[in-house]
């Protein structure tokens, strides 16, 4: 899954291709997820990044706010289902360890 993560704009105007590290599903309509950002990310607590996954030949991208803290190395997220929604269904089915977001 090809999933690019967009720094906060008032820091850097960059989009970074991301590696799922790690995938916790919490229930079955909540899980976090560990990102290395695929280059230097600098942001404050409480601000968040935009993912974007490619699918079906069309990027996506949503706001997530990013909860773990601007001294660890790897982004935080906790994604939860939106059944109606474009993004976080096909997140939901495909976003192993190891895959790109
Ligand atoms: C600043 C910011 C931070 C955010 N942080 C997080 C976060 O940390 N974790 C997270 O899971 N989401 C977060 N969101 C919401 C996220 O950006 C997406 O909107 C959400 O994941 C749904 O995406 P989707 O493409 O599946 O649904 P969409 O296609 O965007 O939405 C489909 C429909 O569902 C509605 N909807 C969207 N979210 C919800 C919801 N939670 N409950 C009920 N209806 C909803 C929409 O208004 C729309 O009508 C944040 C949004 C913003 C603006």
């Amino acid at each position: 899954m090809g999933v690019e993560v967009t720094a906060p704009r008032a820091i850097v105007e960059k989009h970074y291709t991301a590696r799922i590290l790690e995938r916790k599903d919490l229930s079955e309509d909540l899980w976090v997820i560990k990102v290395d950002p695929g280059g230097p990310f600098s942001f404050k607590a409480g601000q968040y990044a935009t993912l974007g996954v490619e699918h079906e030949g069309k990027r996506i991208e949503r706001a997530y706010s990013i909860v773990s803290s601007p001294y660890e190395e790897a982004l935080e997220f906790f994604v939860e289902l939106v059944p109606q929604g474009e993004l976080t269904p096909c997140c939901a089915a495909r976003s192993p360890r190891g895959g790109l977001l």
